[in-house]
């Protein structure tokens, strides 16, 4: 059997999720979509089934399928409803969305729901994406409340630059939301991962972490104390020696310019490993420190073994996970840990979870 794999780490999820609410106070909906960042969204909410107080996802989809596999949490659509028949669904299965525009609101208005929907209205307080200016959100929030079928209206923004700590528009952001929000009733939700782990003034009601529950920190320099939930991993499939001069892989990226030991390895950009990696991208082999050497292909890669003698057939590689940062691979390849996440497939998932006895 091909050795690629992606071992998910269930108890450090919930670690995760455990730090982001201690950090944050108040409640927190661990945020799943794209497929959990990639990790299996079923499992990892069946996994914080038990302590979440609810789920953010993208879209309608994404929340039938943790309802069908028995998910009763709150379960909020981060980008509302795109067309009017979907409030059927969200009516049925009791799930809360985002409204970020007009249309939105008319389309609750023409409604007939025989329970009143519970909304998350969106704040547009400077990233300039989604949600309702400023001047335009005490409007909105009046529409909604007197419509009769809005239950509870909570307010929320999203930050562009949390993850930057120097910089001041987070601030900004928090400024405005807080003025255009003031005489409004209800909870406020403003904390991505960054703003959990950077941003105390903006820890209100409600934090909505992503990334940080799949444990890539979004400032990694912080050591905030997460633990990665996914290892990356596959064994050397085969070895070759080059000599001085002698070229490897599409393309002839890298030359050795020693004797170098290649170990080939059973993992390429189908399985979600960045094409865009460099020569020198870190990996780990039985645990050792060694680098990517020569274009990532399809269905392999290639590492240096050259000052790992004892590595060889069979020998675990490890592209990401605890000993290898998939920041740091991100970083190489030009890109951030949460498309790295996001692209994993083909590869076997197993999920390891201590809480679980069956
Ligand atoms: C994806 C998303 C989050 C989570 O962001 P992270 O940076 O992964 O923590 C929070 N809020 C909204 C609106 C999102 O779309």
């Amino acid at each position: 059997m091909r050795p690629a794999r992606a071992l998910i780490d269930l108890d450090a999820l919930r670690h995760n999720y455990r730090l982001a609410r201690s950090r944050h106070g108040g409640r927190a909906l661990a945020v799943v979509k794209a497929n959990a960042y990639g990790h299996g969204a079923v499992r990892c909410a069946q996994a914080l089934a038990d302590e979440a107080d609810g789920f953010a996802v993208a879209c309608l989809e994404e929340a039938l399928a943790l309802r069908a596999a028995g998910i009763g949490a709150p379960i909020l659509l981060l980008e509302g409803v795109f067309e009017a028949s979907e409030l059927a669904a969200v009516e049925r299965h009791g799930l809360w969305m985002v409204v970020h525009h007009a249309a939105q609101i008319r389309m609750i208005e023409q409604a007939q729901p025989s329970r009143p929907y519970t909304v998350w209205l969106k704040v547009n307080s400077g990233m300039n994406r989604a949600g309702f200016a400023p001047a335009a959100v005490a409007a909105a929030w009046q529409r909604l409340h007197v419509c009769g079928k809005v239950a509870d209206i909570t307010l929320m923004t999203h930050f562009a630059r949390a993850d930057e700590p120097q910089v001041l528009s987070t601030a900004t952001q928090i400024a405005r939301f807080d003025a255009a929000t003031a005489n409004l009733p209800g909870a406020r939700s403003l904390a991505n991962s960054a703003a959990v782990l950077g941003w105390p003034d903006a820890h209100r009601d409600w934090a909505r972490p992503g990334i940080l529950l799949y444990g890539a920190d979004p400032m990694p320099a912080a050591n905030n104390g997460l633990r990665p939930v996914m290892t990356l991993e596959s064994q050397v499939m085969a070895v070759r020696e080059l000599a001085v001069g002698e070229p490897l892989g599409y393309g002839a990226r890298f030359h050795a310019e020693r004797p170098t030991r290649v170990g080939l390895v059973a993992m390429g950009y189908a399985d979600g490993y960045p094409r865009s990696a460099p020569d020198g991208t870190p990996v780990s082999v039985d645990g050792q420190p060694a680098r990517l050497i020569g274009r990532v292909s399809m269905d392999m890669l290639t590492v240096d073994l050259t000052d790992l003698p004892q590595a060889d057939l069979g020998s675990r590689v490890e592209l990401w996970g605890r000993e290898v940062s998939v920041n740091e691979v991100a970083q190489r390849a030009g890109t951030i840990a949460y498309e790295l996440l996001c692209n994993v497939k083909r590869v076997r998932f197993e999920y390891r979870d201590s809480a679980q006895h069956a």
